[in-house]
């Protein structure tokens, strides 16, 4: 996209970086347009219905480290989370922009998604996770990265999101003192 088509964005500015401080302006030439303009719907939308916690924060777009044929390398992909959204939530407004990829990432410091604008004509989704051990921490590979593991069906995403749904509001009844 172009650094024009950029700044018509409604919730992305040119100063934007990404959640590690890199300027997104850097990448903007091998950004795809529609990538862009579906996620900006989506923040439209859930600012208009959550005001603040409705903002997009960016994890990556190209950059960072993905799989070889990653949608992330061709500008069709995007990393990050809304600030004070559930996944549940958030995926409602991703599903409603138009994106049929959307991946949900539990387990990331800052729990998020992945949204991409692949070619298809049907949904995929899947669960990105890392793998545990009986005592539910992190198993290590040899070089002492986490293990990514992924589940790709649609029950279980659907089921996953309500379950962390209604643990959002259980830590919310627990930080009120309600329990
Ligand atoms: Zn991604």
């Amino acid at each position: 996209m172009t650094t024009e088509e950029f700044q018509r964005l409604h919730n992305f500015s040119i100063e934007e970086t990404d959640i590690q401080g890199r300027p997104i302006v850097a990448q903007i030439g091998k950004i795809q347009l529609p990538l862009m303009q579906k996620i900006d719907t989506a923040v439209s939308r859930a600012k208009q219905d959550y005001s603040a916690d409705g903002i997009f924060v960016v994890h990556c777009i190209t950059l960072g480290k993905h799989s070889k044929e990653s949608q992330h390398y061709q500008g069709k992909a995007i990393d990050g989370h809304f600030l004070g959204l559930t996944l549940y939530q958030a995926v409602m407004y991703l599903f409603k922009a138009g994106f049929n990829a959307i991946g949900i990432y539990p387990d990331w410091e800052h729990r998020g998604i992945h949204a991409d604008i692949r070619e298809q004509d049907h949904v995929s989704t899947w669960i990105g996770y890392y793998m545990r051990d009986d005592k539910g921490e992190f198993v290590l590979d040899d070089k002492g990265d986490r293990i990514q593991k992924y589940r790709y069906d649609f029950p279980h995403f659907m089921e996953q999101l309500l379950l962390e749904s209604e643990l959002s509001v259980d830590s919310l009844h627990l930080m009120n003192g309600s329990d």
